[in-house]
């Protein structure tokens, strides 16, 4: 492990918490959860809560935050939607691109998630980029050709070093279906092979790798002991500070 794979435990709320509900979680995740230098933690809450985030972890500079999506685009007519540069702005030091709910819901595909990954590094942020196959690509044998395709269009946009990525299996996103160590393990596999075949062996090597898919505390053990996985993307569980707690203080093997 290079110093840029320390364990990352990345939190996805989704569209959950407003501004009074963030400032209620870290009031009660901070007593329980405390600084610790061989981890890092970062929160994606809604864009509207940044703020309250930022103010109510003002003691806790270990705590980062980022938001959920960007707009491909740098501005411009496009009601409802937040560029790179605001969040920044906001205080936002993080991003997600390619969440498997964006790509569902508003139609975000490999190109749209190149363009979003651009926007969100030319802005100074620190992007996640979110793959992942369907069950009905997997079914089909077709999830190394799907993470090959997905983290070769965003590399041929942006270069390697400044990526995270999330292997996050569509299948197991809120399911309760969790991918066994053993698929995350192979899947962290393909995508390493696809960073090297995009970006060389040494990118490939210290590439940060997160696993997403129904995470909770009583698999994250076994989810972090697998080959390749450089921490997780959760989403459910990170709702109760009490289980982001616990997943986030999972003991871990060296290595
Ligand atoms: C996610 O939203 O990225 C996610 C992995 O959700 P969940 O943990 O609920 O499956």
């Amino acid at each position: 492990m290079n110093e840029s794979q320390t364990p990352l435990f990345a939190a996805n709320w989704k569209m959950f918490k407003g501004p009074r509900q963030t400032k209620e979680f870290l009031d009660s995740f901070q007593s329980i959860c405390e600084p610790r230098d061989d981890r890092r933690i970062v929160f994606f809450p809604p864009s509207i809560s940044v703020e309250a985030f930022l103010r109510a972890s003002s003691s806790r500079p270990d705590l980062e935050v980022g938001v959920q999506d960007v707009h491909q685009e740098v501005e411009g007519a496009h009601t409802g939607a937040l560029s790179a540069q605001m969040a920044a702005e906001a205080g936002a030091t993080w991003a997600l691109a390619g969440h498997s709910e964006r790509r569902r819901e508003f139609g975000d595909d490999d190109a749209i998630v190149a363009e979003k990954t651009s926007r969100i590094l030319e802005a100074g942020l620190k992007p996640i980029v979110c793959i992942g196959e369907t069950l009905e690509e997997r079914e089909a044998g077709r999830l190394a050709a799907v993470l090959d395709r997905q983290v070769r269009t965003v590399l041929s946009a942006v270069p390697a070093e400044r990526l995270t990525w999330a292997y996050e299996p569509v299948w197991a996103i809120g399911t309760g279906r969790t991918a066994s160590p053993a698929d995350a393990a192979e899947a962290h596999g393909i995508v390493r092979a696809a960073i090297e075949a995009g970006a060389g062996s040494g990118m490939a090597e210290v590439a940060v790798i997160l696993y997403g898919g129904s995470v909770k505390p009583n698999n994250i053990g076994e989810l972090m002991a697998a080959p390749g996985v450089n921490g997780v993307l959760v989403g459910g569980a990170s709702l109760d500070p009490e289980a982001f707690a616990a997943i986030c203080e999972v003991s871990l093997t060296p290595g």
